[in-house]
């Protein structure tokens, strides 16, 4: 059990991940990480430095070689894969590189979706969906299906889909991998708004400095270590409003 509460929401001891691929990769090695709820992080590094790896473990879709991970006040790695699933399913929402929308469905029902399938009603998830995709500034865009959308606005869909479930942690594989400088600018400053407005903690991963320093964090990895973590004042940056 946990009884070392501290204001963390998310803490890693010892955390190494080793995959045998003919030779042994060292993915990560001995990751002690402590985020706050509410925060605002991005994790940087070059290209096989462990950053996906990394988010993998926080988000429990993959599991240690060894150390442990404790999120939301319960040690994850201690658990059977059914309470995994439930604190994946009530904690987290994953946003992707590429939106992985469904083609055939518009873009109010790809965000109601996960709430049907956590059994909500279909009125109660309408109205959900409906109010997410307003936040998210595609409120005129309901009716679309992904293919009717640029990739920025499929993108933010794929956002609002991710707060669906009202996660309190909500992390990004290169959430902009796949867009353009301006839409990437958009998505960071939606993110932001999002952070500012719900206090949910945001883990976003990218390879893009000039993004991550939109970010209050920034967490560098190279071959699977911290090699950098710092804060970055916005004091001198206008707010979104
Ligand atoms: P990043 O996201 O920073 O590019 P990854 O976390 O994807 O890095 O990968 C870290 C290291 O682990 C790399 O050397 C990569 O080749 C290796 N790796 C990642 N996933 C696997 C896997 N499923 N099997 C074998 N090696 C892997
Ligand atoms: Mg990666």
């Amino acid at each position: 059990m946990d009884d070392d509460k501290g204001s963390y929401i998310i803490r890693t001891k010892g955390l190494s991940k080793i995959y045998m691929d003919g030779v042994e990769v060292r993915a990560l090695d001995n990751v002690d990480l402590d985020i706050e709820k509410g925060e605002f992080l991005s994790i940087i590094g070059p290209s096989g430095s462990g950053k996906s790896t990394l988010l993998h473990m926080i988000g429990i879709l993959d599991t240690p070689s060894s150390g442990s991970i404790t999120i939301d006040g319960k040690v994850v790695t201690d658990m059977s894969e059914k309470e995994r699933s439930k604190v994946r399913n009530e904690v987290l929402g994953f946003i992707f590189q590429y939106h992985h929308l469904m083609p055939d469905f518009n873009a109010l029902e790809n965000v109601m979706m996960p709430l049907l399938i956590g059994g909500m009603k279909s009125k109660e998830a309408k109205k959900i969906a409906s109010s997410l995709l307003e936040e998210v500034g595609l409120g005129d865009r309901m009716g679309h299906l992904p293919n009717q959308l640029s990739g920025g606005q499929a993108q933010r869909v794929a956002i609002a889909r991710a707060l669906a479930n009202n996660p309190g942690i909500v992390i990004g594989d290169e959430p902009t991998g796949n867009l353009d400088t301006r839409s990437s600018d958009m998505i960071y400053d939606l993110l932001r708004k999002l952070n500012r407005d719900r206090g949910q903690t945001f883990i976003l991963v990218t390879h893009d400095e000039d993004m991550a320093k939109k970010t209050d964090r920034i967490i560098r990895l190279v071959d699977g270590r911290i090699s950098e973590d710092y804060s970055i004042s916005h004091r001198d940056t206008p707010k979104v409003s």
